[in-house]
């Protein structure tokens, strides 16, 4: 009987020999006082995308919300099921973060997938055609500008999807007061999974730069 994929239960070994064992500490502190993470990072659940590995932090330290394509849709106090907005109500009511950070990334499925006009639904419930749905506006628009490359065309949707969060994320009343009262700051990031270039949003002009260009110069092999 297998209980579980084995390269995970090998991985646990190694996570408990290795990182619990070095912060066996931390661990117990966290459990007795909870936790208090400064910032919320909103990913996607791509596999080559995980926060917590980009920014190389420690338990406890980033609270994770991941769904298709790194969206948050707008406030819809209705009733139906909103796992995002369940997610990001605890951590700004509760956890009380300081920071939001929407972190997507070069060569996203969900965004290529919003782009494809013509893809069929995976399923008859078509899941991610509606959730794609959110940012449909912006990828008719760019899927019909010719002048772009599909390269193009899918980097741009990257970052227009990420200034579209930023600004659903402003429509949940908890997040635009404690923003006006300067207790909450918003940030959009974008990260290249081929070279592991971090691009961050500049929150005035919306354009993406490199805070710290040299860190890929710098790598070996480059
Ligand atoms: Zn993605």
């Amino acid at each position: 009987m297998t209980m579980l994929p084995e390269k995970l239960l090998t991985g646990y070994r190694t996570f408990m020999a290795q990182r619990y064992a070095n912060e066996t500490m931390r661990y117990r502190q966290l459990a007795e006082q909870g936790q208090t993470p400064e910032t919320l990072v909103i990913a996607c659940c791509d596999s080559r995308a995980a926060p917590e590995i980009i920014f190389d932090t420690s338990p406890g330290e980033i609270f994770v919300i991941r769904n298709v394509a790194n969206l948050v849709p707008p406030y819809e106090p209705d009733g139906e099921y909103h796992a995002t907005s369940a997610a990001l109500e605890f951590a700004v009511q509760s956890l009380k973060v300081k920071n939001i950070v929407v972190l997507g990334h070069g060569r996203c499925g969900g965004i290529k997938a919003a782009l494809d006009t013509e893809s069929k639904p995976l399923s008859p419930g078509d899941f991610i055609g509606k959730w794609m749905s959110l940012v449909a506006p912006a990828a008719e628009a760019v899927a019909a500008n010719e002048l772009m490359t599909p390269f193009e065309r899918q980097t741009a949707l990257e970052r227009i999807s990420i200034r579209y969060s930023l600004r659903n994320l402003r429509s949940f009343p908890c997040v635009d007061i404690l923003e006006k009262k300067g207790r909450l700051t918003l940030h959009g990031a974008w990260f290249d999974i081929s070279t592991g270039e971090l691009w961050v949003m500049n929150p005035e002009t919306g354009d993406f730069l490199r805070p710290d260009p040299e860190l890929v110069d710098l790598q070996p092999g480059q």
